[in-house]
């Protein structure tokens, strides 16, 4: 091309198809030019150090580097390169010459579809570079090819009209400069596009240079550097890694204060190829921060957050980071549905999470007890969806005893062979039911804690992955746990008083000679109708307070062996009305260490206390 030379074009005879639908399709994520045009960069950079190792050409003497300029008063952003350039006739062919017969069909075919579909199609269809017209005005690409051939300069309005001239441009490499679009000046805004930059290309492989145009007020030495890790840790060997770097890692990336728990960093090899770190997130209680993160990546190019059909739902509560180069760019959520690479890595994430689990379970009993109620959460409704992860990780689950040690549920069985064959009684409130575990404790029975909220749903999974095994509350086989020596006999009067004092026509009454004799009558529930009383709860949310939403079935059990029930039946013939103040007493008392009393009964509660005190 000559000096003074000017060619003009249109971008194809269906431009004036393409920008608005550029600009239209796009709107939802805007954000993503930005990405577009910056990893084309670093393609260029990559490209040019490729035909260096191949031995092509020669090596040049300056840093590969990406720069991004903001000019508030131009209203340009500009992405800069020093890598490969085009020459005019590449410029023509690449950009010009868009591969729009293959877009428009896709475009056709997904019209009336969800956005997410639809976003698929920029880089599908080579028309990354393009996204930057969905917010600017003008776009003009000054290029030079490494090739030495003269710089060429192409301006491009946003109606897909295009003039080449001669471009001024003394290094190879490629400028690209966005006339941001009035009604687009929020990307203008410094802290935008530093976010934009920190979201999409904070793991790029080229050192990428922010200039903001604006006077540094930060140290030198931080303003100069780059704001990206052009290699990001998981592309490291593991055994390479040093614990502090993941937790560094961890909380520059997730921006949490506190160290992971522990991590899994993933290396696969062929045929699956992908490499990422997964974190097990501290968490306080149940209901904080069940909402993971884990970031997909191509190449170290950020492409989305939580990618379900990657990695499964379950697992996204835990964060991290995924680089798959054997996805396209630009995915689409259909794409992936019916992917079987995606089904691959899926399971093969999967598989290393339960190893990492089982791995710790085996050689570091120590700290995996440590955090095993940090994680427990996780791991049971990690079981509860997916029945493969639980045959993995079954032998690897723990049960936390009220004692504060920890054993695993076929220890727990093999312990208590002798005493209660394939029965595991746990406590859901460890002060509520602090009379009941203490008498379990005085008979060496230990019991499990499953206080959280998903431990019923849990443990009713346990017991159909493993039929054989009951899962217990300790106040739902008392009598049968604690039974002492010799048969008791029915006291018809005591029953008849019980039921009275209760109001509860239907409660049953049993006597037991119990081995604790200092406990005169405990309550019973029925384990089946406190669970299904439970699930009421659960799904209705109905009886928020303390009542029962329906009578549980409920039995009291009067320990014949009690000095108080003794006497409490000899008192039964000599004094009724006595007896049935001491047995109304006996019950709230029982009642208090199953559930928390209703207003009425607490009222009731302490005025026949205080009379007792009185009279006594
Ligand atoms: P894709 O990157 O998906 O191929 P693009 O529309 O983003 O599609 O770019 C089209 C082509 O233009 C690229 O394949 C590349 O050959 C060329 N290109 C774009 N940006 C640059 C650049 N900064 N340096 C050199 N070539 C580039």
């Amino acid at each position: 091309m000559s000096e003074n030379e000017i060619k003009k074009g249109g971008i194809s005879v269906e431009s004036e198809h393409i920008f608005p639908i550029i600009k239209k399709w796009l709107y939802s994520e805007k954000d993503i030019f930005l990405r577009e045009i910056v990893s084309n960069a670093t393609d260029a950079i990559t490209k040019l150090k490729r035909l260096q190792s191949l031995g092509q050409i020669g090596e040049f003497d300056s840093e590969y580097k990406i720069s991004v300029t903001l000019d508030k008063e131009a209203k340009t952003l500009t992405v800069s390169d020093n890598g490969i350039g085009m020459t005019e006739d590449e410029l023509s062919r690449y950009i010009c010459q868009i591969a729009l017969s293959g877009a428009l069909e896709f475009i056709q075919k997904y019209e009336d579809q969800s956005t997410s579909a639809q976003n698929g199609i920029i880089g599908h269809f080579g028309l990354g570079f393009y996204s930057s017209f969905m917010v600017s005005d003008t776009v003009e690409v000054i290029t030079k090819s490494y090739t030495g051939t003269p710089a060429v300069k192409w301006v491009c309005n946003g109606e897909g009209e295009y003039e080449i001239f001669p471009g001024e441009r003394e290094e190879k490499g490629t400028t690209v400069i966005m006339h941001i679009s009035e009604g687009e000046e929020e990307y203008l805004d410094s802290s935008k596009i530093r976010s934009m930059l920190d979201k999409y290309c904070a793991f790029m492989p080229v050192p990428i240079y922010f200039e903001d145009g604006e006077e540094k007020t930060e140290d030198k030495e931080n303003a100069d550097a780059p704001i990206n890790e052009v290699e990001p840790l998981w592309l490291k060997n593991p055994s390479d890694c040093k614990p502090e770097e993941y937790n560094e890692f961890y909380k520059k990336v997730f921006g949490d204060y506190r160290d992971p728990l522990f991590y899994v960093h993933i290396n696969a090899d062929y045929p699956l190829n992908f490499k990422g770190i997964l974190f097990f997130p501290r968490i306080n209680n149940e209901f904080e921060s069940v909402e993971g993160q884990v970031k997909l990546y191509y190449n170290q190019v950020f492409v989305a957050d939580n990618i379900k059909e990657i990695i499964p739902e379950y697992l996204l509560m835990l964060k991290g980071v995924l680089d798959c180069p054997e996805l396209p760019l630009n995915v689409s959520r259909s794409y992936l549905q019916n992917n079987t690479y995606t089904a691959k890595v899926s399971a093969h994430i999967v598989k290393k999470v339960a190893d990492k689990l089982n791995g710790l379970c085996i050689n570091e009993r120590g700290e995996y007890e440590k955090v095993w109620n940090d994680i427990r959460t996780f791991v049971e409704y990690a079981c509860m969806r997916d029945r493969k992860f639980y045959d993995r990780v079954s032998s690897s689950l723990l049960l936390h005893l009220t004692d504060g040690s920890y054993i695993t549920p076929k220890q727990y069985l093999e312990d208590a062979k002798e005493l209660h064959e394939n029965t595991v009684y746990y406590a859901t409130d460890a002060s509520l039911q602090a009379r009941y575990i203490s008498m379990f404790d005085s008979q060496g029975i230990k019991v499990a804690l499953f206080e959280k909220l998903i431990d019923t749903q849990f443990i009713s999974m346990l017991e159909s992955y493993e039929p054989t095994v009951k899962y217990i509350r300790v106040d739902a086989d008392i009598a049968k746990a604690l039974k002492g020596e010799g048969e008791s006999e029915k006291n018809e009067k005591l029953e008849e008083i019980f039921k009275e004092v209760s109001g509860n026509a239907e409660l049953k009454v049993s006597f037991e000679k119990l081995k604790d004799e200092t406990v005169p009558a405990i309550l019973n529930v029925s384990e089946q109708s406190r669970r299904m009383e439970e699930m009421m709860k659960l799904y209705s949310m109905s009886g928020g307070g303390s009542a029962p939403v329906f009578p549980l079935e409920m039995t009291m059990v009067i320990n014949a062996s009690s000095s108080l029930i003794i006497q409490l039946t000899k008192m039964a013939e000599s004094d009724e009305a006595k007896a049935k103040k001491i047995a109304k007493q006996i019950f709230y008392l029982s009642l208090i260490s199953q559930r928390n009393l209703t207003a009425d009964e607490m009222k009731d509660f302490l005025s026949d206390s205080f009379d007792i005190l009185e009279n006594l």
